[in-house]
């Protein structure tokens, strides 16, 4: 069978000419989007009035983008720690943890790379056994709820990550927070973890950041106090759009009513992107949306310097991103925030997108 995810077409029992020419595109892929990262003249891009916005990639497991990502100082805005533990099914100790993080962090010593914590559960799930049998996984023990309920398998990792944060390069960041008490928890056990590390005199980054990602609606609207307290926010817009549509992410049957582009999802965009501008706190997109050419216009018009995607998009959002005027874009808020519906907020971005390629 081939899996074309691009296009979202499946082929069952493929002839040989469609396994060949399917052969050959897979070939491509990898070097076509290094070429196009190479082609990038600056990094980050500035907005036509010239305000730069940090471009990120999304990364999960070492693959043949990360040179090109390396040279370009190209950030990584989040990477997917749970797929060590999905690869091997077991966690992997925290000497194995360390080497690999640690390569990681050399890596791309260059720039700055944010080390999500396992967001096991729901759709990150094994068929190991580990994880518990639930009527709703995504509303289940997954992300920080059971790693605060796995105290050691949480410290284990943290105290890799801190161990491999020697360059200076590491941030840490926590999935799944739905609010304020669970980030205090969670830092309790970090900061356990670095007081042992100091005892046994083992060196790490004392201000490594500690970052939240805002992914479900009830962190989204406390956010003021996620901002005031937390070290960098980013916002994972595939699992906010999930919970506040109440649509699974990967039910083929309601994807029609999965839209990061409706208004409520872009309302809690708004609130939280506000809350960490009116206290300092960086703030960053890493949903797929991220990577939406329709979309990127109008978060730049929050104010969003940050945005993290699938290294496959890079390209194409660094282009728009030299397009736009963030004064202009900001006027766009307004109008497509009022509006209520997806289409409707999809119609005005179409327009808006069609005036910028007239430039
Ligand atoms: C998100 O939910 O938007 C996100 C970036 O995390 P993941 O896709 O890994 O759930
Ligand atoms: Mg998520």
């Amino acid at each position: 069978m081939i899996l074309d995810g691009t296009n979202g077409v499946i082929i069952v029992n493929p002839t040989d000419s469609e396994w060949i020419e399917y052969h050959k595109k897979r070939k491509r892929q990898g070097p076509a989007i290094i070429a196009r990262i190479k082609k990038l003249p600056q990094i980050p891009p500035r907005t036509v009035d010239g305000v730069p916005i940090h471009i990120g990639a999304n990364l999960e497991l070492p693959g043949p983008v990360d040179e090109i990502l390396s040279a370009q100082k190209i950030p990584i805005g989040l990477y997917r720690t749970e797929f060590l533990y999905l690869e091997n099914e077991r966690f992997p100790g925290e000497d194995a943890q360390y080497d690999y993080y640690l390569r990681v962090a050399e890596k791309f010593s260059h720039s700055q790379v944010t080390l999500r914590t396992y967001d096991l559960g729901s759709d990150k799930t094994s068929a190991d056994g580990f994880l518990p049998h639930e009527q709703n996984p995504a509303l289940g023990w997954r992300g920080i709820r059971s790693m605060l309920d796995m105290a050691s398998v949480f410290k284990t990792q943290i105290r890799a990550m801190l161990r491999a944060s020697v360059l200076n390069n590491l941030r840490i960041m926590l999935p799944m927070i739905s609010d304020l008490s669970e980030f205090d928890r969670a830092k309790k056990l970090i900061s356990q973890a670095k007081l042992d590390l100091r005892r046994e005199n083992i060196p790490f980054d004392r201000n490594v950041p500690i970052g939240v990602m805002v992914e479900v609606p009830s962190a989204a609207l406390t956010a003021e106090q996620l901002a005031r307290k937390a070290d960098f926010i980013s916002i994972g817009t595939n699992d906010l759009t999930m919970y506040t549509m109440s649509v699974d992410r990967n039910n083929a049957q309601v994807a029609s009513l999965y839209n990061p582009l409706h208004p409520s999802v872009l309302n809690l965009i708004k609130m939280t992107v506000d809350a960490c501008r009116k206290h300092n706190t960086p703030v960053s997109i890493c949903g797929e949306v991220a990577g939406d050419l329709l979309a990127v216009p109008l978060f730049i018009g929050m104010g969003v310097t940050e945005l993290s995607m699938n290294p496959a998009r890079i390209f194409d959002v660094c282009r728009l991103v030299k397009k736009v005027d963030s004064n202009l874009v900001g006027l766009l808020v307004g109008s497509v925030m009022s509006g209520g519906s997806a289409s409707q907020v999809k119609r005005l971005l179409e327009n808006f997108r069609n005036t910028l390629e007239k430039k």
